[in-house]
């Protein structure tokens, strides 16, 4: 490429001078890997992002399709003028306050990477403990029959996939209300091949399971329903609050709207011997248990508490006549 009018390709001198225009002087002009990080790091600094090094890195990273520790053994590498201009409107981006894992793209759950965007709640380290819960359980089902699970409020998919993939007799339904997350959910069931063994549903909570024929033969029903009330909304970080979806976070004015709406239905939909499997917000655990023995089916609940000892999961069983050994993380009956 030349600067000197006497390219023979013109195409690229307008590129070049579109650059140019459009990038502010303090944008490195030489756009080594370094400059980039160093130019990004302090943008970020004087927004008050708190890892600004590091989510430099991790973008710069991402653009280039290459591991962070690469940016370290070749600081001095030239990155190519788009991918420069994609780097600088992604730290725009991130200076606003939109989550990394939707100017990626990329969320990790469950060691799988999940595409994600402003459709979709970004999956959360925690929902892991109700997956691995889960796949516990169905471990002490008998072998050849097949299990049938709900995933209520699917969201990106995150969970329904994962279930699929590690638990091979799984059938799955996962519905959600908004056509736009459901529409996240089956690129990530194909991400990860696992079209066959999940039905989308939209809809909401049970209904769109009415003509589906599985009424009172559902092993698990599971979900991370929105959980935080509408007096918190404006508590939360500014990446949830202004870039995540509401329906997918806030459940009235308690907090247990959904909660409420789906376990008055559990009763009608599983299998004696179910489990409901629940994510749950810090000091919901024992309101939710108070309502699932509300309906007079589940005997007990137990809880699997997260990384910073919150119960986090509610599990409870329907009709329950035992209870196997589970070494589940933690259970307090
Ligand atoms: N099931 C998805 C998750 O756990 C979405 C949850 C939601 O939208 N509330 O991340």
């Amino acid at each position: 490429m030349s600067f000197n009018g006497t390219s023979n390709l013109p195409i690229s001198i307008t590129l070049v001078e579109n650059i140019s225009i459009s990038l502010k002087s303090t944008f490195p002009e030489k756009h080594s890997v370094s400059d980039l990080v160093r130019w990004a790091s302090n943008i970020l600094q004087k927004h008050n992002i708190d890892s600004p090094r590091l989510d430099a890195e991790i973008i710069l990273s991402h653009l280039l399709s290459c591991k962070r520790i690469g940016l370290y053994t070749h600081p001095d590498k030239p990155v190519d003028n788009a991918t420069a201009i994609l780097f600088k409107n992604a730290i725009q981006k991130r200076a606003r306050r939109v989550p990394l894992q939707y100017i990626n793209n990329l969320a990790n759950f469950m060691s799988l990477e999940f595409y994600v965007d402003e459709r979709v709640l970004i999956p959360r380290p925690e929902t892991e403990l109700l997956v691995e819960a889960v796949i516990k359980l169905s471990q002490t089902m008998p072998d050849k029959r097949e299990i049938v699970i709900v995933d209520i409020g699917a969201g990106s998919g995150n969970i329904a996939v994962t279930l699929a993939k590690n638990i091979d007799k799984a059938r799955i339904f996962a519905t959600d209300i908004s056509p736009d997350a459901l529409a996240v959910a089956k690129i990530n069931a194909q991400k990860h091949n696992m079209l066959d063994k999940i039905t989308f549903l939209c809809g909401d909570t049970f209904q769109p399971l009415e003509k589906v024929g599985i009424e009172s033969k559902i092993d698990f029903i599971v979900s991370n329903p929105p959980y935080i009330s509408s007096n918190e909304f404006n508590t939360l970080q500014k990446e949830v609050k202004d870039h995540e979806p509401y329906a997918a976070l806030i459940s009235g004015q308690d907090s247990l709207q959904m909660f409420k709406r789906i376990i008055t239905n559990t009763n009608i939909w599983l299998k004696p011997n179910g489990y409901i499997v629940f994510e749950v917000g810090e000091n919901q655990a024992v309101k939710v248990s108070r309502l699932i023995g509300g309906t007079g089916c589940f005997k007990k609940a137990y809880f699997i508490k997260d990384y910073q000892q919150i119960r986090r999961i509610v599990i409870a069983r329907k009709e329950e006549t035992f209870w196997t050994k589970l070494s589940l993380r933690e259970d307090i009956v």
